[in-house]
């Protein structure tokens, strides 16, 4: 059955020119890209999209960094969607990520990543409604 996904290239990859191309890494994989847009998440709006972070050693930085410029959130849509956009995006670490996959090829630590991708049903819920209105997924 077909499930959706919810994904961004973050500030890193946009601003080295990779949107592009991580974008036709993710048709070639057979997603469907039911909606994308581009701006920059304020302080703030980081801080609620990784709040489940929140007690993290990292978060500050994290927020800081996912803020810092603009990034182009998404949902997409496939069979299995969410494990198989977990697949294509390889290891949070791009150092023990598997050759081919988008982290190995665009990511330049683990912070830097380049993509995020939601880890369950209920956080793609979550992180799909935190970005896009009803209306704008038909
Ligand atoms: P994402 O949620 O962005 O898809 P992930 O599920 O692979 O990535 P998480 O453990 O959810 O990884 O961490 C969220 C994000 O926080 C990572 O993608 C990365 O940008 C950052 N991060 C994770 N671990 C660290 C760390 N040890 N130091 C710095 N940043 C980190
Ligand atoms: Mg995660």
């Amino acid at each position: 059955m077909s499930q959706r996904t919810f994904s961004i290239i973050k500030p890193d990859a946009v601003r080295k020119g990779y949107t592009g191309a991580i974008l036709a890494e993710i048709e070639k994989a057979g997603f469907k890209i039911v909606s994308i847009k581009k701006f920059s998440l304020s302080k703030a709006q980081a801080e609620g999209f990784y709040h489940v972070h929140a007690a993290r050693p990292f978060f500050g930085s994290l927020t800081d960094f996912m803020s810092n410029g603009p990034i182009f959130p998404m949902v997409l849509e496939k069979e299995n969607a969410i494990a198989d956009l977990r697949k294509l995006m390889g290891a949070t670490n791009p150092a023990n990520a598997e050759e081919g996959t988008i982290r190995k090829q665009f990511a330049s630590s683990i912070e830097e990543n380049a993509i995020h991708g939601s880890d369950a049903e209920d956080t793609a819920a979550f992180e799909i409604g935190y970005f896009f209105a009803g209306v704008e997924l038909k």
